[in-house]
């Protein structure tokens, strides 16, 4: 199977079955990313799911899609539709520089990929996992971490829970009380540089990111992906440009229609979805290019220079806003 780079993710095509995720997304297609979470090896690959439900405001909505079909619907022997292993967040191969892995709820798994890798390739290469979750009853690769961790003194874990249960043992279950922030780093990390590696949800994203910089990091040591949509500013990012924000027609030339950006949605693909076109998208986050579409004519602007490599001619929906009235292939 292609090789991949610990810390690169799948993005996987998947037929809803009728009545698998309620009858409105009955028969749909849907694209969603998973990060690979063991090290490479060329006879497998492996992901690991973890099922949505709806938000607790909103227990009305339909449960994940896709995490749920994988759970419900997904067994052994099936066939899969899957692009090649992706992503620009990967390990860097310098043995010589220490590592510190920051996974924050399901975002271990691209940790666990990268941690993984290093114990069997650069065993004598230090690493700090810092693993930060609300407790036990979501702590996914316990006893795995823990064996790792006893075996190889290179490797040092800090789980840090923010709500631990009545039963949670600090000590056993987890190291640190909290939130993983600068000031648990200043407290545990040796002196010296390192390279930060984190994914987590949005919120830890959106602190922790900048705070390291804030920090002294240098920013060409924080390497970080999100699961979703987030806002990350570090210092010397580009400011963007502003966006023509009202009155831009947008024409979808497929669809057949032409609609007016108002500048009230966050992205093309929002706003596509809004006047109900069906259009293609994946991690929502500029990284799969699932949504890459045929620009026509006119410019799209992004806040962020996005992470997949966009096509000559071609726009991003997903971190996309017109610039210029638009024509668009979809
Ligand atoms: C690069 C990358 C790597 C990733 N790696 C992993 C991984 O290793 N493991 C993993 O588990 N996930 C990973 N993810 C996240 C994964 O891709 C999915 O986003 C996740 O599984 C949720 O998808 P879903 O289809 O189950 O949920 P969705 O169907 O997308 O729903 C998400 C939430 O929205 C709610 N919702 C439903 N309808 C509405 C509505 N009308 N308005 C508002 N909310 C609504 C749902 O109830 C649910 O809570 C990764 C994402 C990216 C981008």
């Amino acid at each position: 199977m292609p090789a991949f780079r610990p810390g690169q993710f799948l993005t996987f095509s998947l037929d809803l079955a009728a009545g698998a995720a309620g009858e409105e997304s009955a028969g749909r297609a849907i694209t969603r990313c998973y990060s690979l979470s063991d090290r490479p090896d060329p006879a497998q690959y492996r992901v690991t799911i973890k099922r949505v439900p709806a938000p607790p405001d909103h227990p009305e909505f339909l449960p994940g899609l896709s995490s749920n079909h994988f759970h419900d619907h997904v067994r052994a022997g099936d066939v899969l539709r899957v692009k090649a292993p992706s992503g620009h967040f990967f390990i860097d191969p310098d043995p010589s520089i220490p590592v510190v892995l920051i996974g924050g709820g399901i975002g271990i798994t691209p940790m666990m990929s990268m941690l993984r890798w290093c114990i069997a390739n650069q065993p004598q290469r230090s690493v700090h996992l810092f693993y930060g979750l609300r407790n036990s009853d979501e702590h996914a690769f316990k006893s795995g971490l823990e064996e790792m961790a006893a075996l190889h003194p290179a490797l040092r874990l800090h789980v840090v829970y923010s709500r631990p249960l009545a039963a949670d043992v600090p000590g056993r279950d987890h190291r640190h009380a909290g939130h993983v922030d600068v000031e648990l780093m200043r407290q545990t990390l040796p002196h010296g540089r390192h390279r930060f590696y984190v994914c987590g949800p949005p919120a830890m994203m959106q602190t922790l990111v900048p705070a390291l910089a804030a920090w002294g990091v240098p920013v060409a040591d924080i390497h970080y992906e999100a699961f979703g949509p987030a806002t990350v500013k570090l210092p010397g990012a580009p400011e963007p440009a502003a966006p023509v924000a009202t009155g831009v027609e947008v024409k979808f030339q497929r669809s057949g229609r032409t609609l007016v950006w108002t500048g009230q949605d966050a992205s093309l693909l929002d706003f596509a979805e809004r006047h109900g076109l069906e259009v293609e998208s994946g991690c929502r986050s500029g990284g799969c290019g699932s949504c890459e579409t045929r620009l026509l004519d006119g410019s799209v602007q992004y806040e962020h220079t996005p992470d997949h490599d966009v096509a000559a001619g071609h726009c991003l929906l997903c971190v996309g806003r017109p610039a210029t009235p638009l024509v668009l292939e979809a």
